[in-house]
């Protein structure tokens, strides 16, 4: 399809390495990985806890991670934290305020910082939440997936219906700040059934929700035994009726996933979206920082026995790899056109360190497809492209060398750490 889009300067950059003016804006993510029980949809780094919980440990090795790291972060600001897993609901209010306040100690977080912390309701206690919201945590969200007995029962979850909707309404009544996280294509879900979650979605009046596609990963029990799902087409319409009813509801779609009652858009999950820089501690958990001439990637020791005593050594990273020019377009739109606004074009050399004439030739192929909006001032996906967006990102992709097969690094596939599923 032809469109207005002006044709980018095809400069070509000698430019090998990043080169930055200015560092991207910089988040924390803190993992804790436990679960009372392994769901059988669920391929995160979570383990199921058998007897006491070493919070004690963890906290300590959480510490000694963050004072290791700390030089590669120096003097940068924490615009926002995620405590994320696993359930870091089964830690207690003593152990996260002891986690916060030592953060607090070794790096700057901004005053206003939006704090969250994710929760299950199986977990809940009214005395808890009190805790966490006493210890910092200013954003709570909790992990409902439906409020329909059946389907909680066929996920594995261990709460029912009404520990969702107590939870929820203890969430709103101490934080106001709260995701539910919910899902849609259930094993036997009808139309009406998913109706059914919506409306009761809808009457805590929450400000965010992160609604999801149930989908079968690999290594997950689902995959290996998978249970009966609605068809696509069907699955298609759940999902038109998920957004339909949310934006009626005054929600803005604001990402493939996430809705939000502005301006409560998950600022921490805005910035993997615009590609800023997240330190991530905890067992398993993946960090992109930027330098004046270089963007690494790690990722932590993801068994938890691993990390307990490989952090206090001094030594958290499992990987790391830095991050190439050939590679840093495709990892920005991978993030940014998830974004139903999509970014300003100025953000891409902010965020990567590269001239935007790295990607023009992919831009104008996108454009032309009709997938890419031709607005020279922002990288915004189409309607079109929205819909496709796997086809969308895919035109950004590495060339592939002679001899090499066609994959995504393990460390940016699971960029989702963090982000609310
Ligand atoms: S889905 Fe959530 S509660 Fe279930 S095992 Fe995974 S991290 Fe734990």
């Amino acid at each position: 399809m032809a469109t207005d889009r002006p044709p980018l300067a095809l400069v070509e950059t000698s430019l090998r390495e990043p080169r930055f003016r200015v560092l991207p804006p910089l988040t924390l993510y803190v993992h804790l990985p436990w679960c009372v029980k392994k769901c059988p949809y669920c391929d995160f780094n979570s383990h199921e806890s058998r007897g006491d919980l070493p919070e004690e440990a963890y906290v300590d090795a959480l510490i000694a991670d963050l004072e290791t790291s700390v030089p590669a972060v120096w003097g940068r600001k924490v615009i926002t934290m995620f405590i994320g897993g696993g359930t870091p609901s089964l830690f207690s209010p003593k152990a996260i305020d002891r986690m916060l306040s030592e953060i607090r100690s070794r790096v700057f977080v901004a005053p206003d910082a939006e704090i969250t912390m994710e929760a299950n309701p199986g977990t809940f206690e009214r005395a808890k939440f009190d805790g966490y919201f006493a210890a910092g945590v200013n954003r709570l969200s909790l992990g409902v997936q439906s409020f329909d007995p059946r389907f909680l029962r066929a996920l594995g979850r261990i709460h029912d219906g009404d520990e969702a909707r107590r939870a929820a309404e203890a969430a709103m009544m101490i934080f106001g700040n709260v995701n539910l996280d919910l899902m849609y294509a259930l094993p036997g879900q009808t139309m009406d059934d998913l109706r059914a979650d919506l409306a009761v979605a809808l009457s805590f009046a929450v400000p965010h929700v992160s609604y999801y596609h149930l989908t079968l990963e690999p290594n997950t029990l689902f995959h290996r035994h998978p249970p009966p799902l609605p068809d696509d087409d069907t699955a298609a319409d759940m999902g038109d009726a998920v957004e339909k009813t949310l934006t009626s509801a005054g929600y803005y779609h604001y990402e493939t996933s996430a809705y939000a009652r502005l301006p409560h858009e998950s600022r921490h999950n805005l910035n993997y979206w615009r590609f800023g820089d997240y330190l991530g501690i905890g067992a398993g958990a993946h960090s992109k920082l930027s330098f004046a001439d270089a963007i690494l990637r790690q990722m932590r020791w993801r068994n938890p026995r691993d990390y307990l005593e490989r952090a206090p050594q001094g030594a958290p990273v499992q990987e790391e790899l830095q991050v190439t020019r050939d590679d840093v377009g495709f990892e920005f739109m991978l993030n940014a056109l998830r974004l139903a606004e999509g970014v300003p074009t100025s953000i891409f050399a902010e965020r990567t360190g590269f001239p935007l004439s790295i990607v023009a030739r992919q831009i104008e192929v996108a454009t032309r497809k009709g997938l890419l909006e031709p607005d020279p001032a922002v990288l915004k996906p189409t309607e079109l492209g929205r819909r496709f967006l796997n086809d969308l990102q895919q035109l950004f992709l590495p060339p592939v060398k002679p001899g090499s097969k066609r994959e995504v690094a393990p460390l940016v596939r699971i960029e989702a750490t963090g982000v609310e599923r």
